[in-house]
C-alpha cells in the first residue's frame, strides 16, 4: 500500500491509501477519488513539505481574519492614542476650532486631537484641513 498526501482544487488535503502508483493514476482517471471535505473529484498529489506547510499555515490564518483583523487595528488604534495622549494636545470640543486656527495661522502648528461631529469633520476636510478621524476604542464607548 502506499499512501498519497492528496489535495483536491479547493485546497482541502487529506490522505488517501492506494495498492500501487498506478493504482492512484487510474482511480483518478476514473474520477473515483473523492474529497472528503467538499466532494471535489479534482484531486491532485499534495504539493512538496513546505508548500503544504505555508498552505496550511495561511489556511490557519483564514479561520479567523476578522478577529485578527480587529486585534491589529485594535492595537493600532490604542498605538495611537497612547501617541496622542503623550504628544499632543486634547483640545476636546474645541478641535474644529483649533484645527482651523492653525490652518489659517492663527495659531502655532502642533499636534492637537479632540472631538468633531461628523459634520465638522466634513467641513474641515472641505477646507483642506487634514483631521484624521479616529474611531472610538470599545473601553472608551460609554
Ligand atoms: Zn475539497
Amino acid at each position: 500500500m502506499i499512501r498519497f498526501a492528496l489535495t483536491c482544487d479547493r485546497g482541502h488535503g487529506f490522505d488517501a491509501w492506494f495498492s500501487s502508483g498506478d493504482s492512484y493514476d487510474e482511480q483518478v482517471e476514473a474520477k473515483a477519488i473523492v474529497c472528503p471535505t467538499c466532494g471535489s473529484i479534482h484531486v491532485e498529489k499534495a504539493p512538496m513539505a513546505p508548500a503544504v506547510l505555508r498552505a496550511r499555515a495561511k489556511e490557519t490564518k483564514r479561520e479567523s481574519p476578522v478577529g485578527a483583523e480587529r486585534k491589529q487595528t485594535y492595537a493600532f488604534l490604542k498605538g495611537m492614542r497612547d501617541y496622542l495622549k503623550d504628544n499632543a494636545d486634547d483640545v476636546g470640543k474645541a478641535f474644529p476650532e483649533e484645527a482651523r486656527k492653525m490652518h489659517y495661522g492663527e495659531a502655532d502648528a502642533r499636534n492637537i486631537y479632540g472631538e468633531a461631529s461628523l459634520e465638522e469633520a466634513k467641513a474641515l476636510h472641505e477646507e483642506g484641513i487634514p483631521a484624521l478621524p479616529i474611531p472610538k476604542l470599545p473601553e472608551e464607548h460609554n
